[in-house]
């Protein structure tokens, strides 16, 4: 019996694992495993816990002596729960979590064994980090990083079987001080950010102290059966599948898209998101996606550096749970050829420390003025930055999503709506005309009450821009399903606290010369629309149309990772970086480097997988197949019948023929060509030749004429699992 017919067999007796919640309501265990500071205040002295909130609000230095008392207390916590080790918790450029669990368990010098955390192991440990990506940063000889604890973050108890750690939230730092993980960058730009939003508020409003960008993502993946996957080497090494025909009923129905959700994929979410609330994710939706076997979740917003943790950990728990329900989440942008791939939409806004919402229109004149101030200063910002934050989102598997017709495309576009679009329009047409005080008309338009009903109207168009306005935040939307938000909320951060700051120099500067504050900010809000228009789209930018558009507009459309990164190094990327001190030279160089060298593993990774399944799977069920149309058409020739009367089986064994030594041909013209591209040094250029020369050159080719087999093989002799029991069969 083959895998897959085993798997298939292991699929119709699967029985749905009800998960073991206790309680009904999610305030009841929300939380549980997190040190918030409800907890911080039962298990700290007034010293510590102060010292702590102070170190959370304000970014104070918590010294030795009251960071070991933080420690202690965060042991006896722990314990109390049943853990046994803690590690330090972070997110190294790998693009997952590292952890290395010590326990709290220890020998005296006198051999007593006693269990301890002191104060120097709660702020910095030293992984070995020679084998996490630096991108040069770290000679081998001093392959020495350390990781430092982040207070802003709270630390959590990871379950896994009986099992409890307690997790340390952390950012990973070289010795000689650059950035080795996704945190401390993005650190940096919210802070970057709170001291230029913070100037900009306060021409509105001097009490404001603290503006916090919020991110909301919205989480899509598939679920797969276990056993099915297990049964595809590709699904298991490169979490997609290189082959694969779509099957008769793929999602032209539509049917699955929040339609009811399967009972034992229910039992999963149900699962996983009851570990979710025990970690403080405030996990708020879930559906079905248009896909078969494609769900969604989000979260209510929350600060992002929180957000950050909590989708990286959410990705962790999903993983495991799913595991217990034999079921596997694929969270790669596109598992499946011609299905829908997966995102995740990053809803990202401002929230001052006065409660107020940044890019939610106002009530009053003045709030609508600040609105519009935050609004344009963001599409300011993506109009001068759009390559770096296509940048940011650039991977070698957000490549097969991105522009496939379900996914915005790879041109950076910003939509806004008929009615802002109306009031920029206004505000663009006085250019000439100075503003005075009767154009008191422009700063009482009404935006709080227009606004949100004309947006609703316009949610269906707009999914198909990248970069989407949606009443009270913007929406990145091409940012992929595995990605780290860190990186692109590093760089939308950063770019708009660089137009925040110049935008506040340019107004500083015309009321030095006399011009009343709110008739400046007009001038510059204006100027800024000039600037910034062919950034905006409102079409469906799905289209051919938009694509030519588009570069007549000038807008860059980079749709391969290789080129797009580019824009990470270029003078403009580095004096942005180091302006507001996010990244040095020497970190964005290797930063390049790292998400170059990514790129290459992963397509070379997936040509040997093609490489080894057409080799092992697809030629020698063909062959079989072939053997026996052989057997048969020979048989029927001694019979003496009349050609005519195998003329099928003929041209069916003509078309298996000609498949089989194409897949094979082009298979090892495959190999032959990557042996010529791993031997070019610069990973810039090998990047791209891998790109263009393995690639595009051969992956949809060999993938073409497997599908075809599939389709004319016998199924019975088809040893992986096919499309319609991958996404049907669960
Ligand atoms: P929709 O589901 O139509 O996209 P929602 O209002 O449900 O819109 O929001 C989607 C996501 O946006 C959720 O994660 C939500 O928490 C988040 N969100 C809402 N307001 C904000 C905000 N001010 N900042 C960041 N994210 C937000
Ligand atoms: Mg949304």
């Amino acid at each position: 019996m083959s895998l897959r017919t085993d798997a298939v067999n292991h699929v119709s007796h699967g029985n749905i694992t009800s998960p073991d919640i206790k309680g009904a309501k999610i305030t009841g265990v929300f939380g549980e495993s997190v040190f918030t500071l409800k907890t911080a205040r039962e298990y700290l002295s007034d010293e510590a816990y102060k010292s702590l909130v102070a170190s959370i609000k304000g970014g104070k230095k918590i010294d030795r002596t009251v960071a070991s008392q933080i420690a202690s207390g965060m042991r006896a916590w722990a314990e109390s729960k049943g853990v046994t080790h803690y590690t330090h918790w972070f997110q190294p450029l790998t693009g997952t979590t590292a952890e290395k669990h010590d326990s709290f368990f220890t020998l005296k010098s006198d051999g007593t064994a006693i269990e301890e955390f002191e104060g120097a192991a709660l702020i910095q440990q030293e992984p070995d980090a020679s084998s996490f990506p630096n991108g040069g940063l770290r000679a081998t000889f001093e392959a020495r990083g350390y990781s430092a604890w982040d207070p802003s973050s709270p630390p959590f108890i990871i379950e896994i079987g009986n099992g409890k750690t307690l997790c340390i939230p952390t950012i990973f730092i070289a010795y000689t001080g650059e950035s080795l993980d996704y945190k401390a960058p993005l650190m940096k730009a919210v802070e970057s950010l709170n001291k230029a939003a913070v100037t900009v508020c306060n021409y509105f409003d001097k009490n404001v102290t603290k503006v916090t960008p919020t991110l909301g993502w919205e989480q899509e993946y598939f679920v797969i059966d276990e056993a099915l996957v297990n049964a595809r080497p590709d699904l298991v090494q490169c979490g997609r599948t290189v082959f694969g025909f779509t099957p008769a009923k793929g999602q032209q129905l539509e049917d699955h898209y929040f339609g009811s959700i399967p009972e034992r994929v229910y039992a999963f979410m149900r699962d996983f998101e009851n570990e979710s609330y025990k970690l403080g994710i405030p996990l708020r939706t879930r559906h079905n996606e248009v896909a078969p076997a494609q769900f969604e979740c989000a979260p209510i917003f929350e600060e992002v550096n929180i957000a950050v943790d909590h989708n990286i950990l959410l990705m962790d728990v999903m993983t495991r749970v799913a595991k217990r329900h034999r079921l596997v989440v694929l969270l790669h942008e596109k598992p499946f050829a011609g299905i829908n791939g997966s995102g995740k939409h990053n809803n990202w806004s401002l929230a001052t420390d006065t409660g107020v919402n940044l890019l939610a229109p106002g009530k009053t004149p003045k709030t609508n003025l600040m609105f519009l101030t935050f609004f344009v200063n963001t599409i300011k910002a993506v109009h001068d930055y759009a390559d770096i934050l296509r940048a940011s989102i650039a991977s070698a598997s957000n490549d097969f999503r991105l522009g496939a017709n379900e996914a915005p495309p790879a041109i950076i576009s910003v939509f806004i709506g008929d009615y802002l679009t109306k009031v920029l329009n206004d505000v663009e047409s006085r250019v000439g005309s100075k503003f005075d005080e009767q154009d008191e008309a422009i700063l009482k338009i009404d935006l709080h009450r227009s606004i949100p009903e004309l947006l609703i109207d316009n949610t269906d168009r707009n999914r198909t821009s990248p970069f989407a306005f949606t009443g009270n935040k913007f929406e990145f939307r091409a940012v992929g399903s595995t990605a780290n938000c860190a990186l692109p909320m590093t760089i939308l951060n950063t770019i708009v606290a660089d137009t925040l700051n110049k935008f506040a120099s340019e107004v500083d500067a015309l009321m030095e010369k006399g011009d009343k504050k709110e008739i400046a900010i007009m001038q510059v809000i204006q100027k800024y629309i000039v600037a910034s228009k062919k950034i905006l789209f409102e079409g469906d930018g799905y289209s051919e149309a938009w694509h030519k558009e588009a570069e007549k507009r000038g807008l860059p459309n980079l749709k391969t990772t290789p080129v797009a990164l580019d824009a990470m190094v270029t003078e403009k990327a580095k004096q942005l970086f180091k302006d507001n001190g996010i990244y040095t030279h020497a970190e964005l160089e290797a930063r390049h480097e790292i998400e170059l060298e990514k790129y290459i593993k992963k397509v070379q990774i997936e040509a040997r997988v093609m490489g080894d399944l057409a080799t092992n799977h697809i030629i020698p069920a063909a062959i079989k197949y072939q053997n026996e149309l052989l057997k048969n058409v020979n048989l029927l020739r001694d019979a003496a019948l009349p050609e005519k009367l195998y003329k099928g089986q003929l041209t069916l064994l003509k078309d298996v023929s000609t498949h089989i030594q194409q897949v094979y041909e082009n298979t090892h013209a495959m190999v032959e060509e990557r042996k010529v591209v791993n031997n070019i040094e610069n990973s810039r250029d090998k990047a791209i030749a891998y790109e263009a020369k393995v690639k595009a050159q051969y992956f949809d080719k060999i993938r073409y004429h497997v599908d075809k087999l599939e389709q004319l093989v016998d199924d019975e002799l088809w040893t992986l699992p096919k499309y319609r029991e991958l996404l049907f069969l669960r």
